[in-house]
């Protein structure tokens, strides 16, 4: 049995399950592992240091799987602009055909993707900026619920009201993010009226994820109390890791503190030590509310394999037998 969506007609693909772009984490391994699991991966534009390597890891991942993906190119503050234009073009001269945006408003970016035969899938975290999104044409919605991993917004609404009010007013397909970790996720979230699941810290937790054994281990530990809430006053909100180092930051910033008094706190340069010799003290890293789900490490394909029949099992054992006809009804 499949579970057919709006989603996955649309994108092409097997399974309404999504890996959307996680920085540092969202590389060729673990994207090719979804593809090859029947779900849609993005490989993260600016974890590749320069629009080359972009290109490189693309046709890397390429090497990994025959199957579709895409690659995400998230808009935000960032402490050195990277040339968004330049990683643009690789994407449309490589051939990707999905690209998932998020941070800010894609309009800049939609005429040169949709000229090139790219959908696009806009990740967002309010009702408000998805119709934005969809009256702008984009081809799919990710709502992304306060209890997601990174940039959760300023509107603190979680999923249990966030999904179903964008539903509402979205009639292109929408996936729902943040705080998705298992096939009652996936159900939750059909049922309040997405066509699919994207997932970070989930995915980040496998085999295939290439980021230090301490992280996935830390992930597995930790549970959905253990993350900090950064840049609040400064309306550039991440959920992150509760460490030494995003427990000083908030300190810091609820004293009055400006960006420039945290900048060398918070840097991905220093962030991405963590991931890459595994003290979880080195830096920022991201990693959402789901943590307090994730209690093992599998591969992409038991973990994308076991969502979806654990879902199917969910829909056709658990919820239909709760239903009676008024006929039983009346015999009882
Ligand atoms: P970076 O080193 O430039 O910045 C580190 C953090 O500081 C980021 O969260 C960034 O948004 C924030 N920041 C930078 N300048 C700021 C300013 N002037 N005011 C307030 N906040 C500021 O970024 P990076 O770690 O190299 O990441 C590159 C890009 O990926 C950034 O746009 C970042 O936001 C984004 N990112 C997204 C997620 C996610 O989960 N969506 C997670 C990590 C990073």
């Amino acid at each position: 049995m499949t579970i057919n969506t709006k989603f996955t007609e649309t994108f092409g693909v097997e399974h309404p399950v999504v890996q959307g772009g996680m920085q540092w984490v969202g590389r060729a391994e673990l994207v090719a592992a979804v593809a090859n699991a029947g779900a849609l991966g993005f490989i993260t534009a600016l974890t590749q240091p320069t629009p080359a390597d972009l290109a490189n890891e693309i046709a890397k991942c390429r090497d990994l799987t025959d199957k579709p993906f895409g690659v995400n190119l998230t808009i935000l503050p960032t402490i050195n602009p990277p040339p968004y234009d330049e990683y643009r073009q690789v994407i449309v001269d490589a051939g990707i055909k999905i690209v998932e945006t998020a941070g800010s408003n894609p309009a800049p970016h939609l005429p040169m993707f949709h000229d090139n035969g790219i959908k696009v899938l806009h990740k967002c975290t309010s009702v408000r900026h998805a119709v934005k999104a969809q009256s702008l044409g984009v081809d799919g919605i990710s709502i992304d619920g306060f209890e997601c991993a990174g940039h959760p917004g300023e509107d603190d609404i979680p999923g249990l009201v966030l999904i179903p009010a964008a539903a509402t007013k979205i009639e292109i397909p929408m996936i729902a993010s943040g705080g998705f970790a298992d096939g009652r996720g996936l159900v939750a979230a059909l049922a309040l009226g997405a066509d699919g699941i994207n997932m970070g810290s989930r995915f980040m937790c496998t085999v295939e994820s290439a980021i230090h054994q301490n992280v996935k281990e830390a992930i597995v530990a930790g549970s959905e109390l253990d993350t900090e809430m950064i840049f609040r006053p400064l309306r550039n909100t991440a959920r992150v890791a509760s460490n030494a180092v995003s427990r000083e930051v908030v300190e810091i910033l609820n004293r009055g503190g400006q960006f420039e008094d945290v900048k060398d706190l918070v840097a991905g340069s220093r962030g991405v030590k963590v991931y890459e010799v595994g003290d979880l003290d080195a830096g920022i890293w991201s990693v959402g509310t789901a943590m307090g789900l994730i209690n093992d490490i599998p591969t992409c394909a038991d973990l994308v394999a076991r969502i979806v029949a654990d879902a199917e099992e969910i829909i056709t054992g658990r919820l239909s037998g709760m239903l009676e006809s008024e006929q039983e009804e009346n015999v009882a």
